[in-house]
């Protein structure tokens, strides 16, 4: 307990002997500072102030609180959402909090259930005080989308562990935003209609402007270039794709400090170029539509801290037991506040390495990693599976390349897409085919495979690596 008491005081000396002084919008005339803030902004900054403070909690008191919450979600799911009633029944009636134990006992959620269960998974009543619903819709690149219902409180914990990520990353409020990724109908007629949220909530932010992924690049890069932003949102492989056609065109976004990524697992390899090309940092986001913000990079470092106070997060082995740090297991995930849809071990098809505690004297747990999809991996002709460490194949750094995407097919042979700026020489070839024996650790037979384009999913994202090996 001395330790967390201790490890907080040294960071409220650190923050004040910096610079970064945001200061909230206040919602009362005549009123600068200390600000007041008004409506939603108030609820946002009552949450965030608890938040300031659990983030150096033990591990022991984060879960304490944590099962306090899930008692309340179980219990509720149990009595009111007919998917659950069966699932939950022994926990509908009791009033204990729920132990680690019973945790344990609850099954598995998978996509396939939401997709079966339907309106099962809908309350039978009314949830009036947690607000409004919406529908949300997962950007699954494969096969049907899963909708799940989320709800006013849903939207203010985003808001609040929106903000917590500012703070930690000390943006700049005053700077410019620009997101390029797929834009949702829902989003472009927002537009249209000049509506046009502030980045930052609460606070008095810099505008925010919008530029759908599947644009042509070249004018996308231009109009960075025009805009000059601070701060880009964007997906890793797209972050990559503008960096090396900026180089290729000679522009460069310069007053550009971060680049904020989302939707695919990011390599140590573009954090490396995107610094020593455009100098800004990569800061990575796990977050999914259905569940809301999972994991935020810790300040400095390039792992991630669970959002404990917003989520359940729980790295799975093939047993499901849980993993260790350095091991990569399934990510199951137990959004604590949706009541609208709850979703209770949810096994989202992602894959992460669990790390030990950080230096930073945060509780909240670590993970080092998050290594994407299933399909991020490949099937042994032994019967086996294998992770593709894509960042150490050195592929990028051999051929002058675009774009790649790795196709295992039904035979297990390797078929490896390549947009390239010129033809590769026969050495380079070899070099290709080395590069996938090291990010695979595995012979496998590779077909070179010369393409214009490859298309981005649905989704907006790029899938690395497919295999059709996998059922
Ligand atoms: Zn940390």
């Amino acid at each position: 307990m001395q330790f967390h008491v201790q490890g907080r005081i040294n960071v409220i000396w650190q923050a004040a002997a910096s610079d970064f002084a945001p200061l909230p919008s206040s919602g009362v005339p005549g009123i600068v500072w200390p600000a007041i803030p008004k409506g939603r902004d108030t609820e946002t900054f009552a949450i965030l102030a608890q938040l300031e403070m659990s983030q150096w909690w033990s591990p022991e008191a984060l879960q304490r609180q944590q099962f306090r919450q899930l008692s309340e979600l179980v219990r509720f799911a149990a009595r009111s959402v007919p998917f659950y009633r069966r699932r939950l029944a022994q926990f509908g009636k009791q009033a204990r909090n729920l132990t680690s134990a019973d945790w344990r006992n609850i099954p598995l959620l998978n996509r396939a259930d939401i997709q079966d269960a339907g309106t099962e998974l809908t309350p039978n009543r009314s949830l009036q005080p947690h607000g409004e619903t919406h529908i949300v819709k997962t950007s699954g690149s494969t096969g049907e989308p899963v909708k799940v219902r989320c709800n006013a409180v849903t939207s203010q914990f985003h808001a609040a562990l929106t903000l917590r990520d500012h703070i930690w990353q000390q943006r700049d409020f005053s700077r410019k935003v620009a997101m390029v990724r797929r834009l949702s109908t829902e989003l472009v007629s927002g537009l249209e209609t000049g509506k046009v949220a502030r980045w930052a909530a609460a606070y008095s932010s810099g505008p925010m402007i919008f530029r759908d992924v599947r644009e042509l690049i070249d004018d996308t890069l231009r109009w960075l270039v025009r805009e000059e932003p601070g701060y880009l949102m964007t997906y890793p492989t797209y972050l990559g794709e503008l960096i090396s056609r900026a180089n290729d065109l000679g522009l460069k976004p310069e007053r550009l400090r971060e680049v904020t990524t989302f939707g695919e697992p990011v390599t140590d390899d573009l954090r490396a170029l995107c610094r020593d090309r455009w100098a800004a940092t990569v800061v990575d986001t796990y977050s999914a539509q259905e569940v809301g913000i999972v994991a935020l990079q810790c300040p400095g470092r390039d792992h991630y801290h669970v959002q404990s106070e917003g989520v359940l997060l729980e790295v799975l082995d093939d047993a499901g037991r849980p993993c260790e740090p350095g091991e990569i297991g399934r990510v199951v995930l137990t959004p604590l506040h949706n009541f609208a849809t709850p979703l209770i071990r949810y096994v989202i098809g992602d894959y992460a390495e669990v790390g030990a505690p950080c230096e930073c004297g945060r509780g909240l747990p670590v993970i080092r990693k998050f290594l994407g999809r299933a399909m991020n991996m490949l099937k042994l002709p032994s019967g086996g599976h294998v992770w593709v460490a894509v960042s150490d194949s050195g592929l990028e750094k051999i051929v002058p390349l675009r774009h790649f995407q790795i196709v295992q097919l039904p035979n297990f042979s390797l078929r490896l897409k390549l947009v390239v700026e010129r033809a590769l020489s026969e050495d380079e070839e070899l070099l290709a085919r080395h590069a996938m024996t090291r990010a695979t650790g595995h012979e496998f037979d590779v077909q070179l495979d010369y393409v214009d384009a490859i298309p981005r999913a649905t989704s907006g994202k790029l899938e690395v690596v497919i295999s059709e090996a996998i059922d």
